[in-house]
């Protein structure tokens, strides 16, 4: 898979993405992840991307051009449309499963926001897709770029060091994990549950399918809800 992150912030991406579980995808070859430099594609000779929002209002808007030519100049080099995501405020909330679905692409090209926002007219000629990490505003789509980036390249065949561990973890399959023991046996008084011990692995297996049905209803209802749903369907 290869992901191209479109940023007035180059640096701040590969910052993230030359280190921990993305920078091992990219050097075991499982993902390729590149930023490209929108104001490279301005037509200012000052090298401007944003100006006044019309109608008036607070703040700046990122402007059509820069952003048209730079997910333009990408399909040139890629020799097609990658699924284009913009990431917003206002896109549908990331889940476990959109993550999922997006790990089966080829291309991604992601664009992020700055200042109040971004001509929607590139918005309506570019994008497939917008996409929010949570119902809060941060300055920025590249903190969110990063975090899709993360939640993808996770899902790539041959990036965790075990391909079962991520169907096992929370969200995967609809239900959050079960809680995780290490040494010592004994901690503040409180000791590993026997199960755990056992090496009695169908005990173990049921033991955990049971703590993380118990944790879900707990913490999550409205997943659990779900997941109940889906198996009486
Ligand atoms: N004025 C916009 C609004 O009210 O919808 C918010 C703009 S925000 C300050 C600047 C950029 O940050 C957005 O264009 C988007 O790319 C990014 N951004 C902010 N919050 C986000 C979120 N929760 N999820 C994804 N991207 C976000």
């Amino acid at each position: 898979m290869r992901i191209d992150i479109m940023t007035l912030f180059p640096d701040m991406c590969r910052t993230v993405y030359t280190e921990s579980i993305i920078g091992r995808a990219v050097e075991a070859g499982c993902l390729e992840i590149y930023s490209r430099y929108i104001r490279d594609y301005t037509l200012d000779k000052h090298g401007r991307c944003d100006d006044r929002p019309y109608g008036g209002g607070f703040g700046m808007v990122m402007q059509a051009q820069p952003i048209y030519d730079c997910y333009e100049a990408l399909c040139g080099d890629l020799g097609k449309r990658p699924h284009c995501i913009f990431m917003s405020p206002q896109g549908a909330v990331l889940t476990q499963q959109r993550v999922k679905e997006l790990a089966q692409l080829d291309n991604i090209a992601i664009l992020c926001g700055h200042y109040e926002g971004v001509d929607q007219r590139v918005l309506d000629a570019i994008v497939d897709e917008e996409i929010s990490i949570g119902d809060y505003v941060l300055t920025g789509g590249e903190l969110p770029a990063l975090v899709l980036a993360d939640a993808v390249a996770r899902m790539l065949p041959g990036v965790l060091a075990s391909d079962e561990a991520k169907e096992r973890e929370s969200h995967y399959d609809g239900l959050l994990e079960h809680p995780q023991y290490s040494m010592p046996q004994v901690f503040l008084g409180q000791e590993v549950p026997q199960v755990l011990l056992s090496g009695h692995h169908a005990n173990i297996d049921k033991w955990k399918l049971e703590q993380s049905l118990k944790r879900t209803k707990e913490k999550r209802p409205d997943l659990y809800e779900a997941w109940l749903k889906r198996q009486n369907d």
